[in-house]
């Protein structure tokens, strides 16, 4: 991503051009984090006081079940600066993500997890990141060990399938936690799909980007949301949500399959005209048949995979359904509220 880094003109105009007191709008999307909720805002506040630049929240509360609405709705109340958005139910973090970026006011947006697994003492880094001209600053994790074998190896093998399949640069070990500009804002707003595969649609708009290797740690509080199901499908998404090929592959594999047997029925017709009518082949007719078949119903199952996602893209529903807003005190500067 960061290779095209040589356009000088670009980064000077831009870092140039950037605000002096960018507004910071923070996304968190929340799904069941009250008990995370006051260690994240300690620290969050803390950084974000120290910087001294104006900034929101945009809590959006992803169906919770537990307190985690009353806990954010609280502070909002005591003068926490930004929005509640809750949805009407469970979306999902991509739908959570998606709400939040059409809630933001500010100039930069920075996505991050409630559960303090994305340190919020980088944002100064990305803040400077960002006032040098880069328009994507994310946060590409140095050690996974927080992480289980498994989940590494098949995090490891999913991101290259997936830049090898997709043609876009998706950074391994990169999360959504990332800093964005307003421009990269205004450019997702353009991605109309339903299916969100945040990971790729960020990579997908492009922008020069910077990446700030970090240790991911482990989560401060609460429980993680996914299993190995869920990841799985979630990669099935990510992966048709970006290439065709599982379609094309067939065609080749069909011609493939279809020449091998133009040769196997030549040396079949030319045997039996040398040797006559030769009965037994139940073993290899069993096998063509049951091989053919199975490879049939692959590629039928893939082609299903897209046709429903053609489906849900046809259906038009919205991503997500907000249920309602909560607004806290304006934007802040130095931990005060600018409206007192
Ligand atoms: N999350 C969400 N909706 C969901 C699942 C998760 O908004 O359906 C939020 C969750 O509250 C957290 C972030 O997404 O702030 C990341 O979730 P988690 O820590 O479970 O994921 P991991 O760290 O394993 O990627
Ligand atoms: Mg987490």
């Amino acid at each position: 991503m960061a290779t095209r880094t040589q356009a000088k003109v670009y980064f000077e105009r831009r870092s140039q051009a950037r605000l002096k007191t960018p507004l910071v709008s923070l996304i968190v999307p929340v799904f069941n984090e009250a008990e995370v909720i006051p260690h994240f805002l300690e620290e969050t506040n803390k950084v974000l006081t120290g910087l001294g630049l104006p900034f929101e929240y945009i809590f959006v509360d992803d169906g919770s079940h537990d307190t985690t609405a009353d806990v954010v709705a609280q502070n909002l109340k005591d003068g926490l600066p930004g929005k509640l958005i809750g949805l009407s139910r469970n979306f999902g973090k991509e739908a959570a993500l998606t709400a939040g970026l059409s809630h933001v006011k500010g100039d930069v947006a920075i996505v991050l997890d409630a559960d303090l697994q994305d340190p919020p003492s980088l944002v100064p880094q990305m803040i400077e990141g960002w006032r040098s001209g880069y328009d994507v600053v994310y946060g590409m994790r140095v050690d996974r060990s927080s992480d289980t074998f498994l989940k590494r190896s098949t995090a490891g093998l999913f991101y290259k399938l997936f830049n090898r399949l997709a043609h876009i640069d998706m950074p391994a070990n990169a999360g959504d936690f990332r800093l964005i500009d307003r421009a990269v804002i205004e450019a997702l707003h353009k991605l109309p799909e339903r299916n969100r595969f945040m990971k790729g649609l960020f990579a997908w708009v492009g922008f020069p980007s910077l990446a700030i290797p970090y240790e991911r740690p482990a989560r401060r509080a609460g429980e993680g949301k996914w299993n190995y199901w869920k990841l799985w499908n979630f990669a099935i998404d990510g992966l048709t949500a970006f290439t065709t090929l599982p379609l094309r592959v067939w065609l080749y594999g069909g011609v493939g399959i279809a020449g091998l047997a133009l040769v196997y029925a030549l040396y079949t017709i030319i045997k039996v005209l040398i040797y006559g009518v030769d009965v037994p082949g139940y073993a290899s007719l069993m096998v063509a048949v049951l091989f053919f078949s199975g490879i049939q119903l692959l590629s039928i199952g893939m082609v299903g995979e897209y046709i429903a996602r053609l489906f849900g893209e046809a259906k038009q529903r919205p991503v997500y359904l907000v249920q309602d807003v909560i607004t806290g005190a304006d934007t802040k500067v130095d931990g005060k509220a600018s409206n007192d």
